[in-house]
């Protein structure tokens, strides 16, 4: 197939609104009132179904007559006092989007509470907050930041984890964390809004996902210690149990022995796939891409190029120098020109990718798999993870061959 230059023109994210949606509508007792006009609101009802809680969204009727009319916060609070009619709703979290109008709207004329309910105003503007990861970001910010008790009493053993993770490596996690001492675990975003108030009680915090610099910042300035990196591989699991051993000043002893011991379990799994190998392009949008590279990286594979939707941050500077010491070329803010401009420059034996690159992949006969439903949706933590994601990366490898023939036989002679 003819090689061509691409020009950047498609940005790669869901809308970011849907970022902030997803971490809002997940808590119990909570119904959004969208402030967005009625193309926002269509598509978001559509993937807040989709990828959410499955949750209603109400929004009061915003037509140009109200947006240009000076009634548009009137309706705003008289959707308010409609959601609150409902006693079982004990939060409405007001999110405004990327009109100018809706995106300007002033909290103080918003009430704080509303019935039963707490009212709070988060703001995504999509001109601002350029992905859907960073919006969950400024939304846990927020909402700790409203919720978050930084004036009670700590409790010095217990830890904050931010950033959302499958279920089998929140357990695992939580088992690790229980062994090294920890005494109480708390993970954002949270699906109880109490928890927000109970995290700033923590006596540190680590943050799994490199997006979450707002979250990070302000837990900071609060005088939390933060922890950065994730259990992923079996390096990086070791280092991981120790920084927060240390960060929690736990047993030491105790804690060495965990990491040590997680460690080798990691570095049995990895070590399996010693014969796997290929090249592979990571290049999906939900900013947790680096770690997955990294654990490929440690396997033997080849990642000649790895991208994603956010800007480089310092929560995620470990990885990129590691990374590029390692011959992976990384793109921040990826458009999905570039991405198809790699898999032509490298032609990977794999692409983990956004349904549109997989696509342009699997044209060219190369296996090709959504990375948000096939990484997101399986452990990647510690040795059970590494061996899960390890497990699927090798099964596709080995199927190079059928879909070459299937390229084949749909090619017309
Ligand atoms: S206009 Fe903004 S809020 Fe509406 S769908 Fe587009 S990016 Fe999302």
């Amino acid at each position: 197939m003819e090689k061509k230059t691409y020009h950047n023109l498609h940005p790669q994210s869901m809308c970011p609104a849907f970022g902030g949606l997803r971490v809002l509508s997940r808590i119990e007792g909570a119904r959004v009132c969208l402030v967005a006009d009625q193309g926002c609101l269509y598509g978001l009802t559509f993937v807040s179904h989709f990828y959410a809680a499955r949750r209603s969204i109400v929004s009061p009727e915003l037509m140009n007559v109200q947006i240009s009319g000076g009634t548009m916060i009137d309706d705003v609070r008289a959707t308010i006092d409609e959601i609150a009619s409902d006693p079982s709703v004990t939060f409405i979290p007001v999110v405004s989007t990327c009109v100018a109008e809706t995106a300007g709207i002033p909290e103080e004329l918003l009430p704080e509470r509303a019935g039963n309910a707490r009212v709070a105003l988060v703001r995504l503007p999509a001109f601002q907050i350029k992905t859907h990861p960073e919006a969950k970001d400024v939304t846990v910010a927020n909402l700790l930041k409203r919720f978050g008790d930084f004036d009670a009493p700590k409790h010095r053993k217990s830890l904050v984890l931010i950033g959302e993770i499958f279920p089998v490596d929140a357990m695992a996690t939580g088992s690790v964390l229980q062994r090294i001492g920890v005494e109480s675990v708390i993970s954002i975003p949270a699906g109880d809004l109490d928890d927000y108030v109970e995290a700033a009680r923590a006596g540190a915090c680590a943050v799994l996902h490199p997006f979450y610099e707002k979250t990070a910042e302000l837990l900071r300035e609060r005088g939390m210690r933060i922890v950065s990196g994730n259990p992923v591989g079996a390096g990086a699991t070791g280092e991981w149990i120790k920084r927060v051993g240390e960060a929690l000043d736990l047993d030491r002893t105790r804690v060495r022995e965990v990491a040590e011991e997680e460690k080798a379990r990691a570095a049995g799994v990895v070590a399996k796939f010693d014969g796997v190998s290929g090249a592979v392009i990571v290049a999906g949008y939900e900013g947790n891409e680096l770690p997955v590279v990294r654990l490929l990286l440690e396997a033997g594979l080849d990642v000649p190029y790895a991208s994603t939707s956010i800007a480089r941050t310092p929560l995620g500077e470990e990885d990129h120098q590691l990374l590029s010491m390692l011959g992976t070329e990384i793109r921040y803010r990826k458009y999905l020109e570039e991405d198809m401009q790699a898999v032509e420059e490298y032609e990977p034996d794999l692409v983990i990718g956004t349904t549109s690159l997989d696509s342009f992949a699997k044209e060219r006969g190369i296996p090709a798999i959504y990375y948000t439903n096939n990484i997101s949706a399986r452990p990647l933590f510690f040795a059970a993870g590494a061996g899960t994601v390890l497990g699927m990366v090798a099964g596709l490898l080995g199927r190079k061959e059928a879909f070459r023939k299937m390229k084949e036989y749909f090619t017309l002679p």
